[in-house]
């Protein structure tokens, strides 16, 4: 994967720039020592690495402002970073930029309950913001599996979905508000503490831009009451295409599931061997949730398993109680790290129609076979946002091309059947060279002209999101 030569004026600046750095935010707040670095140098695709020029971790929105106005005066790039649990190479570094961590800003700063909102620092975790409010009977619905760990900023510039969001939306449909801080150091609040801002939907913008357009700083985020309760079936089928099919006529149906999670063979074995799921054998597994009052529950429930009996299913399994409705979750949202204890994988994520689920796995396996890579499947079924994950070798030579190639004729495949290369995972650097598949060069055009009025000099994350040959004459 091609990246731009680092600007040799700023490597040579080095030492003036972490100096000033320094001077703004105190020792803790500056890494340059190259093996503290290396904490920095890729995020959750990590077949990309590249050390920054140094790591800045502020501790407040004035200390975000402080450093962007000195990478703004000295011409440095900026690489926003939360978590670094990015599958898309969105938060690597270029050898030139300073990478800005958010980690340290994870504070709630208002909890208003009458007007359901929290108000927090972008570094927050996603679990760590229900963490906050459930004692009273509240939750944050966005719920990534990477919920542990990702940040409120990672998951606001990616607009992260999670297995939750088929009821409740993603990220962009449970943020009220945002402060960013501009590429020039300028502070601005987008949005606030209530739904539909007046004005042009900057906020609609900034969720999903992928540290192209701002920092951001704190968030305002939707939350909402708990259900009376939740339960899932575990529905299991021997072929994939069945499995799609059952999808397709549970969404066609009108019931809207809290969750339709799709597992397969290979990765329904590797979440039972991780974590003891006890998932029935099959080839393909549906966990769908629903959600309400017992009543509500058991009769959403009923339809769905009577839909589900239809396509013959090798197993129906109601979980029978909170433990083991936590256990048959723990396996679904452990699943990318139980892979990766068989081997290196590269995880994809692109969008198709539900209805086209059933061929659409079916020429994936195709696909994986013909070029002799193992693909597992596990995903959200429910709203068509597919997570193949390709099975390599990092050690073998060649492998990972072959990987990157299969990786990108499938996210081809989803634009092809009328879906989009990213779900939830973003662009990054992973998908920027196959942009043009679905984009014309005029809607890319379009896309760079928004970021040239939020950040003229192109300083923000570079190398991201559009094809280096596109923009090529706008980086300073
Ligand atoms: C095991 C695993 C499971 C995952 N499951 C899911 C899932 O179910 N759903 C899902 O959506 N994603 C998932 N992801 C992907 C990832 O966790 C999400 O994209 C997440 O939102 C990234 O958050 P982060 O804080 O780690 O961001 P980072 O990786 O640090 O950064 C991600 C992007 O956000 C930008 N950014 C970071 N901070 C800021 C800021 N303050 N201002 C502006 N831009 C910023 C970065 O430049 C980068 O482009 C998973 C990842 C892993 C490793």
């Amino acid at each position: 994967m091609q990246m731009p030569q680092p600007d040799a004026g700023v490597l040579a600046n080095k030492p003036r720039i972490a100096a000033r750095l320094r001077a703004a935010l105190g020792p803790r707040g500056v890494i340059d020592d190259p093996i503290e670095l290396r904490a920095y140098e890729c995020d959750g695709l990590s077949a990309y690495r590249c050390p920054p020029l140094c790591a800045v971790l502020p501790a407040s929105t004035e200390q975000v402002a402080a450093v962007m106005k000195i990478c703004h005066e000295e011409g440095v790039p900026v690489v926003p970073r939360g978590a670094g649990t990015s599958l898309a190479g969105g938060a690597l570094p270029t050898a030139d930029a300073v990478l800005l961590g958010v980690a340290r800003m994870n504070r709630v700063l208002e909890t208003d309950y009458d007007n359901r909102f929290i108000r927090v620092e972008a570094g927050r975790t996603n679990l760590s913001v229900t963490g906050a409010v459930e004692q009273d009977g509240f939750f944050y619905a966005p719920d990534p599996s990477s919920q542990l760990a990702c940040a409120i900023a990672g998951n606001i510039a990616m607009n992260s979905g999670g297995a939750h969001c088929l009821k409740y939306g993603v990220t962009t449909n449970n943020l009220m508000g945002v402060t960013m801080v501009m590429a020039d150091g300028e502070v601005v609040e987008i949005g606030g503490a209530h739904l539909d801002a007046g004005g042009l939907d900057l906020l609609g913008l900034v969720c999903g831009s992928e540290g192209q357009l701002g920092v951001v700083t704190e968030a305002t985020l939707r939350i909402l009451a708990k259900p009376e309760g939740a339960r899932p079936v575990l529905i299991g089928y021997n072929s994939a295409e069945v499995a799609g099919a059952c999808v397709s006529d549970i969404i066609k149906s009108g019931i809207l599931p809290v969750a339709i999670e799709y597992m397969d063979r290979l990765v329904i074995k590797a979440a039972d061997a991780h974590v003891g799921a006890n998932y029935p054998d099959c080839e393909a597994l549906l966990i769908v949730e629903v959600e309400g009052s017992d009543a509500e529950i058991d009769d959403q429930l009923g339809r769905i398993v009577k839909i589900a009996k239809r396509h013959n299913p090798v197993e129906i399994r109601e979980s029978g109680s909170a433990a083991e409705a936590a256990r048959i979750w723990q396996g679904r949202k452990t699943a990318f790290g139980a892979m990766g204890q068989i081997n290196d994988y590269m995880c994809l994520d692109g969008t198709i129609p539900v209805s086209r689920l059933p061929e659409v796995l079916r020429r994936i396996g195709e696909m994986g076979a013909e070029v002799g890579l193992q693909v597992g499947n596990v995903f959200h079924a429910g709203d068509g946002n597919m997570h193949p994950l390709i099975l390599y070798d990092a050690n073998k030579p060649g492998d990972l091309e072959k990987t990157e190639a299969l990786g990108a004729e499938i996210l081809k495949l989803c634009v092809a059947v009328g879906g989009c290369l990213t779900g939830e995972h973003g662009v990054g650097v992973e998908k920027r060279d196959i942009m043009p598949s679905q984009y014309a060069e005029a809607d890319l055009e379009i896309q760079m002209q928004v970021k040239d009025v939020f950040d003229p000099d192109w300083g923000l994350n570079p190398a991201k999101v559009f094809p280096l040959d596109a923009s090529a004459g706008r980086r300073g």
